[in-house]
C-alpha cells in the first residue's frame, strides 16, 4: 500500500485524505496547528490516521506522495526536505484531477475569482447543468470527487494552488486580471507571481478555451510572451467592434463568440460596478461556450444574489447606505469599489499593509471620499498618503471606527468598508471583519 501524507487539516486536506483512502492509499494527515472540531470529527468517523499540533518527520518522510495545503509555502524546511528526498508534493486540486475524468472550468486572477466562479456556477446551474463548485470555495474538490463526482466543475484557483499543479488540465481557463498581491510568497518579484497564474494554461490543448482580460496590462504583456495553445478570447471595457470577445457599446455588454452574439444592458446585471462587468463578461463567455441559451444566461445574470463581503449592501438607513467590501484586501479591489461609488463616501480602510502603493487611489479619493476613517493598529501610511486630500480620522478598533462613522456620515452618503489591507491586525480573517462590521452597522439602527 502506498503512503499518502496530507499536510494541513483544513477543507482541502481533509478532502484529500478522504479521496486518498477511497482510492487505496494508506493515509496520514499532519497539521502543525489544532484542527477544528468539525474536521477532527470527519477524520475520526472515517478512521483516518492524523496528528495535530506537530509534524512527526519520520512519518512524513515515509510518504510516497504528499498533498499539501495551499497555505504552506514551498520554502518551509519540511517541503524543501521532502522534495530533496524525491517525494512528489502536489496540491489537492492536482490530486483530485489525477483521480477524476471530470471537465474543469478554472478561474484565476488577482481579484474577482470568487465572484466570477459563483456567477458562472449560478448561470450553469440555473440552466439545468449538473456542475460542481470547488477550489477556494465551499466543499473541497477532493471530497466531491470521493463522494459524489460531478462530470463538470467550476473551480476558483489561487496562485498557491497553481504552484503545485503539474499534470492538471483545465478545459476552460479564465484569467481575470493580475495586479501585485501575495508578493511575500514570490520573492517580492511580480513576474514570479504572474508566471504562477499562467500555470493555469499548462497542458491545455487546441480544443480548449482561454478567456482573459484585455484591460489588464500584466495579463496582456504575459500573453504576448507566452505560447498559448488553446483558442483565446478576450474581454474588455473598451468600446470597439470585434469579431470575437466581449466589449461595451454604451451601457450594453456585447459578447461575440463562434458567430454568436449575446447582448445585455449592464443595468440588468444584479451585481454592480465596472469590476462586475468584467466578471459578468467572463461568465457569459464560459456559458456561451457551454452552449447555454441567451435567455438562460440573461436570467442568471439578473437573479444572481450579491456575494457576502464583496460590495455587499448591508443597510439603507436615514438616507445612508452601508456597504461591506471586507474582501477588498488589496489596492486594486478597493480601486474598483471607490470607482463604483456614486455618492459622497465615508471610507473605512486599514489593517495589515502588504507593501501597498496607495498612490493609484489618489484621484478617486480626491473625487469621492469626504472622510477616511482609518481602522488598524498602524495607520501611519494611510494618514501620510491621504491626510492632505481629505479629512482623516485615526482609529484602532471597530468600535471607535463606528463612532466616527456615526459622527461624520449624513443622509446621501455611502459608508464603505473597503480596507485595502489584510485583516489580521484586529480580526481573525476578512470574513470576521465583514461580519463584525455588519453587526455594528445593524446596531446603529437600534
Ligand atoms: P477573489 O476571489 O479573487 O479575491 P472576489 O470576487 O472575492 O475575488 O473579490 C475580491 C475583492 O475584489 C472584492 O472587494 C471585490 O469587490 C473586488 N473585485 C471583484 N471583482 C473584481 C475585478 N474583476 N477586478 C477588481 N476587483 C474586483
Amino acid at each position: 500500500m502506498l503512503n499518502l501524507v496530507v499536510l494541513g487539516g483544513g477543507e482541502s486536506g481533509v478532502g484529500a485524505a478522504l479521496l486518498g483512502k477511497k482510492i487505496g492509499y494508506k493515509v496520514f494527515l499532519s497539521d502543525k496547528s489544532t484542527l477544528t472540531d468539525s474536521y477532527r470529527k470527519v477524520l475520526l468517523e472515517h478512521k483516518l490516521e492524523f496528528e495535530e499540533g506537530r509534524h512527526t518527520e519520520e512519518r512524513i518522510f515515509a510518504a510516497n506522495l504528499v498533498v499539501k495545503s495551499p497555505g504552506i509555502p514551498d520554502t518551509v524546511p519540511l517541503i524543501v526536505k521532502l522534495r530533496s528526498l524525491g517525494v512528489e508534493v502536489i496540491s489537492e486540486i492536482e490530486f483530485s484531477g489525477r483521480n477524476s475524468s471530470a471537465k474543469y472550468v478554472c478561474i484565476t486572477g488577482s481579484n474577482g475569482k470568487t465572484t466570477t466562479t459563483l456567477l458562472t456556477h449560478h448561470i450553469l446551474t440555473h440552466a439545468g447543468i449538473d456542475v460542481g463548485l470547488a477550489g477556494n470555495i465551499g466543499k473541497s474538490l477532493a471530497a466531491q470527487v470521493a463522494e459524489n463526482a460531478h462530470s463538470l466543475y467550476v473551480l476558483e484557483l489561487s496562485s498557491f494552488q497553481l504552484d503545485t499543479m503539474y499534470q492538471f488540465k483545465a478545459d476552460v481557463a479564465v484569467m481575470m486580471n493580475i495586479t501585485p498581491d501575495h508578493l511575500d510568497r514570490y520573492d517580492y518579484k511580480f513576474e514570479n507571481y504572474i508566471d504562477s497564474k499562467f500555470r493555469i494554461l499548462n497542458n491545455m490543448c487546441a480544443e480548449d478555451l482561454f478567456i482573459y482580460c484585455e484591460d489588464s496590462e500584466a495579463v496582456v504583456c504575459k500573453c504576448v510572451d507566452t505560447e498559448i495553445v488553446p483558442e483565446s478570447i478576450g474581454f474588455s471595457y473598451k468600446e470597439q467592434v470585434v469579431k470575437s470577445g466581449a466589449r461595451m457599446e454604451g451601457d450594453i455588454l456585447v459578447v461575440r463568440m463562434h458567430e454568436k452574439e449575446f447582448r445585455i444592458n449592464k443595468s440588468e446585471i444584479s451585481i454592480k460596478g465596472r469590476h462586475n462587468v468584467y466578471n459578468a463578461m467572463a461568465a457569459i463567455l464560459v456559458c456561451m461556450y457551454m452552449g447555454i441559451t441567451d435567455d438562460l444566461i440573461a436570467e442568471g445574470l439578473r437573479n444572481f444574489s450579491q456575494v457576502e463581503h464583496r460590495l455587499e449592501t448591508v443597510m439603507l438607513e436615514d438616507g445612508i447606505t452601508y456597504i461591506n467590501d471586507s474582501k477588498a484586501t488589496n489596492v486594486d479591489s478597493a480601486w474598483y469599489a471607490l470607482d463604483s461609488m456614486t455618492r459622497p463616501v465615508v471610507w473605512i480602510a486599514g489593517g495589515t499593509d502588504k507593501g501597498n502603493d496607495y498612490s493609484v487611489l489618489l484621484d478617486l479619493v480626491r473625487e469621492k471620499v469626504k472622510v477616511l476613517i482609518c481602522m488598524g493598529i498602524d495607520n501611519q501610511k494611510l494618514i501620510e498618503t491621504f491626510g492632505s486630500i481629505c479629512e482623516v480620522v485615526n482609529t484602532h478598533s471597530l468600535a471607535d471606527a463606528m463612532q466616527a462613522v456615526y459622527s461624520y456620515s449624513k443622509s446621501g452618503d455611502t459608508v464603505l468598508l473597503s480596507p485595502c489591507c489584510a485583516s489580521f491586525d484586529l480580526f481573525k480573517s476578512y470574513e470576521d471583519r465583514g461580519r463584525q462590521f455588519k453587526v455594528a452597522v445593524l446596531e446603529l439602527k437600534k
